[in-house]
């Protein structure tokens, strides 16, 4: 099938990302020749095993971790109920969880479930952001409980790029003797982490986020963490997640997570200046247009714009005609009519909620790239605010 990928212009990388064409070509051999099951006696068998531990290497070296804390899972989604459930498991007693009102569904959903499952009566504490989409650390210290079993706050917003403190605040948990876990699937990759320097008790990344295939992630468990599994079954994983391994994609995202350290410094630099190009362009040439996020206290990749009186929707489907890729709110919430959970947790006003647009830039794009979108977008918005009830040409 041709989806026209040689034609777009691809600015969602915060949603899915292209595979690197390197993370494929070590996966070709796990698709083919090597099909033996890493659990297997036999000698073709045990080369797949030992190709999964340089993966589990590779994924180490990236965070700082060592081999044996890093266990392969299906995605960020499973990491992150796996450490979450697991502390609830391991403190029956203990029935508070921290958390934000900006975390992704994956985090928010379950933690939502958590107070409305009958016999899993949790009390679960949201905390607020400002404007900035930052948080309170006086409200964090409030909220630390004896009865709290984990605490789970993203390192990095997927929507707005905005990151947060969690090594202080996990230090601040461990001072408590309260586990502490972080939804990083967006830091991995663009902001350097090293595991060995902080307090986070566990992590979780996802593979697709970061140029390797999707449907396979990662839950870090340092070492002498108590732990039970989410999925119980065979031997797998030493026992901390039941499955034959997904083989092809386990070696790619080792890959993947190689190419990513290599790539971290062009992602902080290069990038970076072409994201900044981007918002200067759109925030100088676009009247009532304004930034969502902390200006500084963000990912390098992530831009999030609110055009105000324009529908998000709308504006994404004028993107489509040239080609442009972005998002409006997440993809998980995008199909209701509501401004996301994010926008509505910062105050932005109904008006710049409905218009925010996220640009998700990565190694692959280019400044002609970034270019045709300046050259575009300020026609696309003066002609939907045309259509507008709620605009005045004199604004
Ligand atoms: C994409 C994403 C997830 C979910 O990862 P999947 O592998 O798609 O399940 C979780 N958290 C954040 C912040 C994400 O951006």
């Amino acid at each position: 099938m041709n989806c026209g990928s040689d034609k777009v212009i691809y600015m969602d990388n915060n949603a899915t990302t292209r595979i690197a064409p390197e993370v494929v070509d070590a996966m070709m051999p796990f698709l083919t020749d090597c099909y033996g099951n890493p659990s297997s006696m036999h000698t073709f068998g045990g080369m797949v095993g030992r190709a999964i531990e340089q993966a589990r290497a590779q994924v180490a070296d990236l965070l700082g971790a060592d081999p044996e804390e890093i266990v392969f899972t299906s995605c960020g989604t499973e990491s992150d109920s796996t450490a979450i459930l697991s502390a609830l498991q391991t403190y029956p007693e203990n029935r508070h969880v921290i958390t934000t009102r900006v975390e992704h569904p994956a985090v928010k959903n379950l933690c939502e479930s958590l107070t409305q499952l009958t016999g899993h009566k949790h009390r679960v504490t949201r905390l607020m952001v400002d404007a900035d989409g930052l948080l309170d650390m006086d409200s964090y210290k409030k909220a630390l409980s004896d009865d709290t079993a984990i605490i789970s706050i993203m390192w990095a917003n997927n929507e707005t790029g905005v990151i947060f403190p969690v090594e202080e605040m996990a230090a601040m948990a461990r001072e408590r003797g309260i586990l502490f876990h972080t939804d990083a699937v967006q830091a991995v990759g663009k902001i350097p982490i090293n595991m060995r320097e902080n307090n986070i008790d566990f992590l979780s990344l996802s593979g697709h986020k970061l140029h390797a295939p999707k449907g396979v992630g990662v839950l870090y468990v340092r070492k002498g963490t108590p732990f039970v599994p989410f999925l119980n079954g065979g031997h797998q994983e030493r026992g901390r997640r039941g499955g034959t391994e997904n083989v092809a994609s386990i070696i790619g995202l080792g890959r993947a997570c190689e190419l990513a350290g290599q790539s971290l410094e062009d992602e902080n630099t290069r990038v970076k200046a072409l994201r900044d190009k981007l918002e200067k362009g759109l925030l100088s040439t676009i009247p009532k247009s304004m930034l969502n996020g902390h200006p500084e206290k963000r990912l390098p990749n992530t831009s999030n714009i609110s055009f105000e009186f324009v529908e998000g929707e709308a504006i994404l489907l004028h993107m489509d005609r040239y080609n442009i890729c972005a998002s409006s709110g997440s993809a998980c919430t995008s199909g209701s009519l509501e401004p996301s959970h994010v926008m509505r947790a910062m105050g932005v006003p109904f008006t710049a909620a409905h218009g925010s647009i996220r640009f998700s830039l990565s190694i692959y794009n280019t400044e002609e790239e970034v270019d045709l979108v300046l050259d575009k977008m300020p026609a696309i918005i003066a002609n939907l605010r045309k259509l507008s009830p709620f605009w005045k040409e004199d604004e």
